[in-house]
């Protein structure tokens, strides 16, 4: 059963958010509910919503019938068929393990300066570079590098020119709140951002169109979502597994890139390093292990590299994401080819997308709060 978002006591809040998310580590640290917190209660520290007025575990706003938080909560009464129905206008099929979605191709920049600064073939930068300049958007929800404590550290920002989207190109395989920004930017008065987002994150956004929350998620006009199986804890995954393990330098690193094992790229031109995905396995974040959710499902436009070199693996969802999809390729500066060339690549994927759905019903996850239809081969 989901995690309701009424309880016996009455409507879910801060309460519960704090009992049955965050300490049972259902947490993904999205920071949804610190974005949409109307009493200014919630903070984020260390990728966690913490209280920070009153006690630990209450909100005596909460008490007295506040339930922001928990509507903002992915976690919380998540209902997948809702979303399926509000984007796609049906539900989707037991066998859509991908998710429902109108087109797959292949598609790279054709600029080599841009795909130099991405991680795969640059979709996710070109998209919203053009969309910026075309004025589709007026803000870029995005993440990069470059912490000044660390230089594989990451934060997440706003970003409005092309200049400030390439910095945040590529992947960082540690946890970047991406949606964190947006509490400012609707102050700031940004209308129309798009979400760069793992899974759990695009999640964040479509709650909060299930449970009415306008005054953020119509400030977000398209969600892109990046194919994820995890990400990894900062701690132990950079600082002990290449920092200590393999005394990698942190000011040479140009890309780490996961294609079947971690590798780490040097900025001189070195012999990259190759890291076995057994050892960093044990460095997910505990959320991850509950996620069933690969692909993206619910983003108007998901993105993944899967094996692809140079060429990102784009899935067309929603009619949002057709009109941004078409003003693209419209603009030229992307070269597409058909996703049927590569059959194995969509075999991954979808072997990608089990193995997701698999790891929720082995943990027992039947209280889960996002329901979804099960094939006939994943029912225990
Ligand atoms: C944590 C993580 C795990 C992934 N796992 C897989 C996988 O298992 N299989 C697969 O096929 N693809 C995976 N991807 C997607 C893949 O790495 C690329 O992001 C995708 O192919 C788009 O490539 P691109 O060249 O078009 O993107 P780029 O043009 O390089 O842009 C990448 C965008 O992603 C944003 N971003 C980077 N890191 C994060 C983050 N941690 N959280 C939120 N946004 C971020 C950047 O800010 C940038 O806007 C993963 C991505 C991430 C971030």
């Amino acid at each position: 059963m989901p995690l309701p978002l009424s309880t016996k006591e009455g409507h879910a809040h801060w309460r519960d958010l704090f009992y049955d998310v965050v300490q049972t580590g259902l947490c993904t640290g999205c920071s949804g509910c610190v974005v949409v917190c109307p009493h200014q209660v919630l903070d984020y520290r260390n990728l966690t919503p913490v209280q920070t007025l009153d006690t630990a575990d209450t909100c005596v706003h909460g008490e007295k019938g506040c339930d922001t938080c928990a509507r903002a909560c992915p976690r919380i009464g998540y209902g997948a068929p809702e979303v399926d129905r509000l984007l796609f206008g049906r539900e989707k099929q037991p066998e859509e393990l991908c998710g429902i979605h109108q087109e797959i191709v292949f598609a790279r920049s054709r600029e080599p300066r841009v795909r130099a600064r991405t991680q795969d073939g640059g979709i996710a930068s070109t998209l919203a570079i053009w969309a910026l300049e075309a004025g589709e958007i007026d803000g870029v929800l995005t993440s990069s590098n470059g912490a000044e404590w660390h230089p594989l550290d990451s934060g997440a920002y706003v970003a409005t020119s092309a200049e400030e989207v390439l910095a945040g190109g590529m992947s960082r395989y540690t946890y970047v709140p991406t949606p964190l920004p947006l509490k400012q930017a609707v102050k700031d008065g940004y209308s129309r951002l798009a979400l760069m987002a793992v899974p759990c994150q695009t999640e964040f956004v479509r709650k909060l169109m299930t449970t009415k929350v306008k005054k953020y998620y119509s400030r977000v006009a398209l969600v892109v979502g990046l194919l994820c199986s995890e990400t990894f804890e900062f701690e132990p995954f950079i600082t002990q597994t290449m920092v200590e393990r393999r005394a990698i330098d942190v000011h040479n690193v140009h890309k780490i890139n996961i294609k079947g094992k971690v590798i780490v790229y040097p900025k001189d031109g070195g012999d990259p390093v190759a890291i076995p995905l057994k050892e960093v396995r044990p460095m997910a974040r505990s959320h991850c292990h509950h996620c069933p959710d690969f692909t993206a499902e619910h983003a108007d436009i998901s993105l993944g590299g899967l094996g692809q070199d140079g060429w990102t693996l784009t899935l067309i969802r929603t009619e949002v994401g057709r009109t941004f999809w078409e003003g693209l390729k419209a603009s030229g500066l992307i070269e597409v080819r058909p996703a049927e060339e590569e059959p194995e690549v969509l075999d991954l994927m979808r072997r990608l997308a089990i193995k997701s759905r698999k790891r929720v019903v082995e943990a027992g996850d039947r209280w889960y709060s996002r329901p979804q239809p099960l094939p006939s081969e994943l029912t225990p």
